[in-house]
């Protein structure tokens, strides 16, 4: 795909890879509904383009995060019938009456919550869509299961009125990408009591729903009716001890590049970047990409007397290789020592990452699991602070 005249870089996002993506999800968690999470702008890869390609991939729901993300969905055209829409973190003075209208479905994480969306559902003059959000021991928001009877009493109550209904009960799993690890089948447990408690009130919720990317990958027991699989979505595995994306069926759906802002030969001895944290080492040449934290990268995938660089994918004229970032990320810039004689010049195109299974596995480019690893986080960090003034281009 040529680069369009005058753009520095750039994230590609392929959405036939997200579509696949969900399809294969799909499979795995067969009997159970997605709901495809694309919060936080689609983890990065553009929010509205992400959700066609997984309702193309089969995904019936779509889960956000803040009211805004919902609105976000609807104001750019994907309607009730084309997918039920859920919110998930809605704080006291919540827009609740406008997320009824607009018939979103919302969750209700903390006691506080079921009469505000009552409120809402009042004054929009229509039920609202309720999923009790229960702590089974993630330790985050969620109703705790002590205050849970109460909460469910009170439920039952607005819907005999006809305020609301109790559509659904769910909650998210801490250590799912450690799989074997008891608090998971502790957390399933709490559920199931948690969902017995609902359904003791005489509420008949639709849904349960638990499994995030790690649960729909690893234990149908978690699969429930419906699972809610995220960073998978996009094609990058919830934890490398897992596996590989290629092992679960899935690839990245972001290729990050850019092109060469300047190529220049430097002698031995030359301090590179702030800090002077990588000196070259022999008569060399240096390579200038216009991408630095303030796009994302992170600063701590400097590469040098610090630690190893970010990889960078460089391939022009026959001499394909992966080379880490030398010297410190700046905000706008890293900088690549290309070696003697490199036969790159200013304007070709390097790839930060893409959809192979990445640097470890011999692949010649990098992926995102690759750049977690050089700056000590999780490539979910690494996708979603891809920041704004990086285009994405959908393909
Ligand atoms: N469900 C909830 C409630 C979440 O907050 C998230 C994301 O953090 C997900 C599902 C998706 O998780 P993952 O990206 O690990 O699949």
């Amino acid at each position: 795909l040529p680069f369009e005249a005058g753009t520095a870089a750039r994230a590609v996002v392929d959405l036939t890879a997200v579509r696949d993506n969900v399809r294969a999800l799909g499979e795995r968690a067969a009997g159970a509904a997605v709901m495809a999470v694309v919060k936080a702008d689609g983890y990065g890869h553009g929010m509205l383009p992400v959700a066609r390609a997984a309702l193309a991939g089969g995904a019936t729901w779509l889960g956000t995060a803040v009211p805004a993300e919902a609105f976000a969905l609807r104001a750019g055209g994907v309607t009730p019938a084309d997918a039920r829409v859920l919110t998930w973190l809605c704080t006291p003075g919540a827009p609740f009456e406008r997320l009824v209208s607009a018939q979103v479905d919302v969750a209700v994480a903390a006691p506080w919550a079921l009469d505000e969306v009552a409120a809402g559902a009042r004054a929009a003059g229509e039920p609202a869509r309720v999923h009790l959000k229960v702590d089974t021991g993630l330790g985050r928001s969620g109703i705790m299961p002590a205050d849970l009877p109460d909460v469910v009493r009170r439920a039952a109550a607005y819907e005999a009125d006809g305020v609301l209904r109790v559509v659904g009960v769910m909650s998210h799993l801490a250590c799912a990408d450690e799989p074997g690890h008891p608090s998971i089948m502790l957390q399933a447990r709490a559920f199931d009591e948690a969902a017995a408690t609902v359904e003791a009130a005489g509420l008949r919720p639709e849904v349960r729903h638990l499994a995030n990317s790690a649960g729909v990958l690893t234990d149908p027991r978690l699969h429930y009716d419906l699972v809610r699989p995220g960073i998978s979505v996009y094609g990058h595995s919830p934890a490398p001890a897992l596996g590989a994306p290629g092992d679960f069926g899935l690839r990245g759906a972001m290729t990050l590049q850019a092109r060469l802002v300047t190529v220049k030969d430097v002698p031995a001895g030359h301090g590179v970047s702030y800090g002077h944290h990588y000196t070259t080492t022999q008569d060399t040449r240096l390579g200038v990409v216009p991408l630095g934290y303030a796009d994302g990268i992170p600063r701590h995938a400097s590469g040098g007397a610090v630690g190893v660089g970010g990889p960078v994918g460089v391939g022009s004229r026959g001499t394909a290789r992966v080379l880490r970032v030398a010297g410190r990320v700046c905000m706008d810039q890293v900088v690549l020592d290309l070696g003697p004689g490199a036969t790159e010049r200013a304007g070709d195109v390097v790839t930060l990452f893409g959809a192979s299974d990445g640097v470890a596995r011999g692949a010649l480019r990098p992926n995102a699991q690759d750049w977690a690893d050089a700056a000590g986080t999780i490539s979910y960090e690494i996708v979603t602070g891809i920041g704004g003034r990086v285009p994405r281009v959908h393909v």
